[in-house]
């Protein structure tokens, strides 16, 4: 029996080795993975950098997929494309090449020792909530709106860039 497809929200960010072509390559490339359907991509984001603040500013985005991956089998596609874009671990929220975080998998909760869904810092930060937003707005977490969520973090600086992502193929 195949499994039914499951709209996943991917959060992307990358602060190095010319982000944006980093976020644009990974949007065609999640557009590609097995079993899974394009929907669709945010805007381009711009973020100041959570926590060390001696690293250049983050690209942000978010991507919908329709996918019959699992979660664990999704996130181990999701490292692999990170691999592929040379990202290595160094120091805990240091600058990187590419970070592929699954937010939102269908309204499954998971808690897993390699996957927390939702994604646990989601609500707190602008660089998901922004684009995410712009996705689906009628989404709600932890029966909170997204604009409300928001609401609550308005310090945090954001800016949506006018640079097109060009809608990838899509794909099965
Ligand atoms: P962060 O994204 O918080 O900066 P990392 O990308 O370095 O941190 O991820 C660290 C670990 O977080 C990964 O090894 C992964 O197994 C785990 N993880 C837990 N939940 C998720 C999730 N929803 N999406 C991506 N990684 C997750
Ligand atoms: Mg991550």
């Amino acid at each position: 029996m195949t499994s039914p497809f499951q709209l996943a929200y991917i959060g992307l960010g990358s602060n190095l080795e010319s982000p944006i072509e980093q976020i644009c390559q990974a949007l065609n490339e999640l557009a590609t993975l097995p079993l899974t359907r394009w929907v669709a991509s945010s805007s381009l984001y711009a973020s100041r950098p959570v926590g060390p603040q001696d690293q250049p500013d983050f690209i942000n985005a978010v991507a919908a997929l329709e996918t019959r991956l699992s979660p664990l089998a999704l996130l181990d596609q999701l490292q692999a494309l990170e691999q592929q874009h040379r990202r290595r671990r160094q120091r805990h929220w240091g600058p990187r090449t590419l970070d592929l975080d699954l937010l939102l998998y269908g309204n499954d909760s998971i808690t897993h020792p390699r996957l927390h869904v939702p994604h646990p810092h989601m609500t707190v930060r602008a660089f998901v909530l922004a684009p995410l937003n712009e996705l689906a707005p009628a989404l709600t977490l932890h029966h909170q709106s997204l604009s409300a969520w928001l609401e609550g973090i308005k310090d945090q600086p954001i800016e949506r860039l006018t640079v097109s992502t060009r809608e990838p193929n899509a794909t099965i």
